[in-house]
Order: C-alpha cells, then structure tokens, then sequence
C-alpha cells in the first residue's frame, strides 16, 4: 500500500519483529516510509497506522522542527486514538 502525503507517495510495510523490538510501527524520514508490525489487527493495526502516517505529516510539514519529540508523540498517539474511536476507514483506490 502508498500512501498520498502531500504529494510524496508514502510506502506500507508489515513486518515481522517490530514488537520484539517494543515497537508497533515507525515513519522513516529517511526513506520517507511506513512499517507497521505484522501482527497487528483490527483498531491496533489501525491506530499504529494512523500514528505513523502523523509522523510522515509531520515531516512533510517540517513540523518536526519545530515541536519536541515528545509533543510530536503526544499529538500522534492522541489524535490516532480520537480518529480511530470516531471514525472507520477505508483506503481509497488510487492509480
Ligand atoms: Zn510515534
């Protein structure tokens, strides 16, 4: 799966491993992409997601250079969660 993010098309991945690394996914501004741990379903799979694509707006935006790491965790584990409790989603069909 990519993901739209301004304009820069954003790479999916699942995983194997993550958790055993005390991760559930993580954005890379370096190769500017998404993994997610292959083992999360349902709203977990959900709300990592939605915290890591966060992370790629926040980078996209440059907002990162702005705010602190900990406020950036803070709005993506925050905001995912509100999202994911309000909202169902489905990834639209691109070309
Ligand atoms: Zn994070």
């Amino acid at each position: 799966m990519k993901l739209n993010v301004y304009g820069q098309m954003i790479p999916v991945k699942r995983t194997k491993g993550l958790k055993e690394l005390g991760m559930m996914g993580f954005y890379s501004p370096n190769t500017k992409s998404i993994e997610i741990d292959s083992t999360l379903r349902g709203r977990d799979y959900n709300e990592t997601l939605m915290h890591e694509i966060i992370h790629s707006v926040f980078d996209a935006i440059s907002l990162n250079t702005i705010v602190s790491l900990e406020v950036e965790e803070m709005v993506a584990d925050n905001v995912a969660k509100c999202l994911v409790k309000n909202f169902t989603f489905k990834k639209k069909v691109t070309k």
